[in-house]
């Protein structure tokens, strides 16, 4: 078959039939920066071409497939970027990733006019995990000089949970910041894998009630005034999709960038990466020289929000810039549910009976759930 490659233009005879995927393998070019063309259609990386096909492969990138340049200063460029039709080298690119950031933190879906997220006078804790999206924020945003200090959760998943404190607490050593370690066995009396085990609840449910009810509760304790955390555009645009699934409105009705605490009970929380792919996260830290755990959580399996991920990118990849398109569609529009939410009548927010975080019942979720753990798991003491 013969392949055309555009700008720099060349020709290629290769032997067939291939699929779209093999082809692009052949010429070493990277699948999301070119659009390949055959009998005048577009065609994606399965497509089967025959012996005697004649295909086109065009970059979408600006600066060519072959040697991207900057879209700023016309340099090499480190990374391109496909929804945003643009390649950037280092110096650019950590540019671009905090006005992204910068463009959320003002301008942000769900604030009203003048509001911020948060502003330079405000105390903010980011929860990190020691993952890529976490520490890029909290770099980010200290580049940027906000005052943010960070919260760890140790979640006593083995090795990962080690490893991924150590980043942590040398990321804020090397930076001088406060970080502020929580063990979930030390402080309540269960790690994750056995207060799953026990629960009789998905890891990943009893993992994501945790993590909220501990980071709140510290934010109150410390009198931080804001929560951040790194949640990025694919997080974002997953639970979008699972929350569409199932059709849960009330979980519609919340999602979104900021959501604003209430009565000295509940922080501020704030998610400033949700513009930013996580592919552009991950190349911010490389490009940065910041140490994250690479390694997923062994426990990830049970995470529903994988499989939304994975079905997501793979419409992304056949249209770049669809997952931003969902999301920000979804979140240009979400005032008008929120507003039939609170029309519904929302739920008054009290105190909870046992441990006094905020709550719409007697007794708050983590309460319940941390009852049902420790009561199954006879050898540790009451902690809190
Ligand atoms: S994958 Fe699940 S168990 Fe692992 S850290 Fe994330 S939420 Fe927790
Ligand atoms: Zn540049
Ligand atoms: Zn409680």
């Amino acid at each position: 078959m013969i392949v055309r490659t555009r700008n720099p233009d060349a020709t290629h005879e290769l032997a067939g039939p291939l699929t779209v995927a093999e082809v692009l393998d052949r010429l070493d070019v990277a699948p999301h920066t070119v659009l390949v063309i055959h009998d005048g259609e577009l065609v994606t990386a399965d497509h089967e071409l025959p012996e005697d096909a004649e295909v086109e492969v065009r970059p979408v990138i600006s600066g060519g497939a072959g040697t991207p340049r900057c879209v700023v200063c016309r340099g090499p460029a480190v990374i391109e970027e496909p929804r945003h039709r643009a390649a950037w080298c280092g110096a650019h690119f950590v540019d671009h990733v905090q006005r992204q950031i910068r463009k959320a933190i003002d301008h942000g879906h769900g604030l009203t006019p003048g509001e911020r997220m948060f502003s330079y006078t405000d105390r903010m804790l980011v929860a990190v995990s020691g993952g890529k999206d976490s520490l890029a924020l909290w770099d980010a945003l200290l580049a940027m000089g906000y005052r943010v200090d960070g919260l760890y959760v140790g979640l006593g998943i083995g090795g990962y949970s080690t490893r991924s404190q150590e980043i942590c607490t040398r990321f804020a050593e090397e930076r001088r910041a406060t970080l502020h370690v929580v063990d979930l066995a030390e402080t309540y009396g269960y790690a994750i894998p056995n207060g799953a085990n026990a629960a009789g609840r998905s890891t990943c449910g009893v993992c994501g009630l945790s993590k909220r009810y501990v980071f709140n509760r510290v934010a109150m304790e410390h009198g931080y005034d804001v929560v951040l955390t790194g949640h990025n555009l694919d997080d974002e645009a997953a639970t979008l999709l699972g929350n569409l699934l199932r059709w849960n409105d009330a979980l519609l009705a919340r999602q979104g960038p900021v959501l604003r605490g209430g009565d000295g009970l509940q922080a501020r929380k704030c998610k400033p990466l949700y513009r930013l792919s996580e592919r552009e996260t991950a190349a911010y830290c490389v490009v940065r020289g910041i140490e994250y755990v690479v390694e997923e959580c062994p426990l990830v399996a049970g995470n529903s929000g994988h499989e939304h991920k994975a079905a997501l990118d793979v419409i992304e990849a056949g249209s770049p810039g669809a997952k931003a398109q969902l999301l920000f569609g979804f979140l240009d529009r979400q005032a008008r549910l929120s507003r039939g939410a609170e029309e519904g009548g929302a739920a008054a927010l009290g105190s909870c009976a046992r441990c006094g975080m905020p709550t719409t019942t007697d007794v708050c979720a983590f309460c319940r759930q941390r009852e049902r753990i420790v009561a199954v798991l006879p050898q540790h003491e009451e902690a809190v």
